[in-house]
């Protein structure tokens, strides 16, 4: 049985990979990107229409500020290295919730949410870029993917994502919710791995830079991040991997390079 199941298994694994071009590897493709598109549209209204999202406060305006000019810096990186056609599904929107929650996350499709309780964390205009261009970079890698397949199970992708939404909508939404974070309200929490966390540090660390805020500021914001109690640590930066020393140490690494984008891309 074994001899004949694992052969299949593999060929459609091989089958459903395909390299995400933003980040070089390949994952699996179950769920297509348009299908993920959707969800997160339809999800991010779900959790705008409950929640008290601000609006015209100086806050507010600062947040999509800093979100336009990080799409804006994404949009002329990846175009000048002839891949605008990765970005072209990517409606960016970015909202202020008011929340004392201390988190931040990206659905699917650039669809952005920063609570208010973060805010004091964050301090300044470049440490609040940094965590958003760590969320934008989980929407480009398509860790949501990664973490639905996950947490769906093998049974529900051999279904596929439509009849298993058909079939179990509770639970394919709470695995949807769970993996953006944005599920902490319904005491769902899936932390992204520690590789998909390094990997959006580094991408959104390069973000910050490109669109000119001073990517040395990633440095205060985790170890303030740190300092907060294990109970107040937001979801989204929760997980007990990677420890923010370990953070910060990989950040160390790629500061030069980012300092140098922050040089050339920095606002006079
Ligand atoms: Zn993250």
């Amino acid at each position: 049985m074994q001899k004949i199941v694992l052969p299949v298994l593999a060929l459609a694994m091989v089958v459903a990979c395909t390299t995400n071009k933003i980040t070089g590897k390949k994952q699996l493709n179950l769920i297509s990107s348009e299908q993920m598109l959707n969800l997160g549209e339809t999800q991010y209204r779900q959790v705008l229409s409950s929640s008290k999202v601000l609006s015209n406060t100086a806050d507010s305006r600062k947040v999509v500020d800093i979100g336009q000019r990080i799409a804006g810096a994404v949009n002329r990186y990846y175009s000048g290295q002839g891949l605008q056609q990765e970005l072209a599904g990517y409606k960016w929107e970015y909202n202020l919730i008011d929340s004392k929650e201390v988190n931040a996350w990206c659905m699917p499709g650039g669809k952005i949410a920063v609570y208010t309780g973060l805010l004091p964390v964050t301090q300044n205009d470049a440490a609040l870029a940094v965590v958003m261009g760590h969320e934008v970079a989980h929407a480009l890698a398509e860790h949501g993917k990664d973490r639905i397949h996950q947490q769906l199970g093998a049974s529900a992708l051999a279904m596929g994502l439509q009849v298993a939404v058909a079939n179990k909508p509770q639970e394919t939404q709470l695995a949807y919710l769970a993996a953006f974070g944005a599920a902490s309200q319904l005491g769902v929490i899936l932390p992204f791995s520690r590789r998909q966390e390094l990997e959006a540090d580094a991408l959104g660390l390069k973000y910050a830079a490109l669109a000119g805020y001073d990517p040395r500021e990633a440095i205060g914001l985790w170890k303030r991040m740190g300092a907060l109690g294990g109970g107040s640590k937001p979801p989204e930066f929760a997980s007990t991997h990677p420890a923010e020393a370990t953070r910060i140490a990989e950040l160390e690494k790629l500061m030069p390079e980012a300092v140098k984008l922050y040089e050339a891309n920095r606002r006079r």
